[in-house]
């Protein structure tokens, strides 16, 4: 597995050396990174094509996506945020904790996430499957899929 650096922002000086993190790995002034909050509710970061589950280190989290920030003066802002991960295939309803993790780490949060996925594992063929508008079904073979979350 390659290894990818992990960041947790915190304290006061959190928002400027989140925009110190994304300059030192050449991330420029704009980007999109994978973020887990771990079970500590705490913010970590990672770079976009870390998996999630090894961000967490292969633990438990209370949230998982991608975050998108960009930099002004010097501090890194939160622009957005989504649930997307199919490593975790966290439910909508972790943004609390999500904004609880970027007020934590000084970081402003935005009013919910950008684009609430909303993840269920296919009963018959084993596939992650994103719900979309609504429908229960398996994108890949039709099946019906549970309303239930069923990653636990
Ligand atoms: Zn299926």
């Amino acid at each position: 597995m390659e290894e990818f650096e992990r960041f947790e922002p915190e304290g006061p000086g959190a928002a400027a050396a989140l925009a110190a993190w994304m300059r030192r790995l050449g991330l420029g002034d704009w980007a999109t990174v994978t973020y887990v909050v771990t079970l500590e509710g705490r913010l970590r970061v990672s770079e976009r094509f870390c998996e999630h589950v090894a961000c967490a280190q292969g633990r438990d989290v209370l949230a998982a996506g991608e975050l998108s920030l960009v930099v002004d003066k010097g501090r890194a802002e939160v622009e957005s945020v989504t649930n997307q991960s199919t490593g975790y295939c966290p439910e909508p309803r972790c943004f609390g904790a999500v904004a609880a993790a970027l007020e934590a780490a000084g970081l402003e949060a935005p009013e919910g996430f950008e684009h609430a996925f909303v993840f269920r594992r296919c009963e018959a063929c084993g596939g992650i499957s994103i719900v979309k508008e609504g429908v229960f079904e398996c994108a890949e073979c039709g099946a019906s899929l549970p309303q239930a979350w069923n990653f636990g």
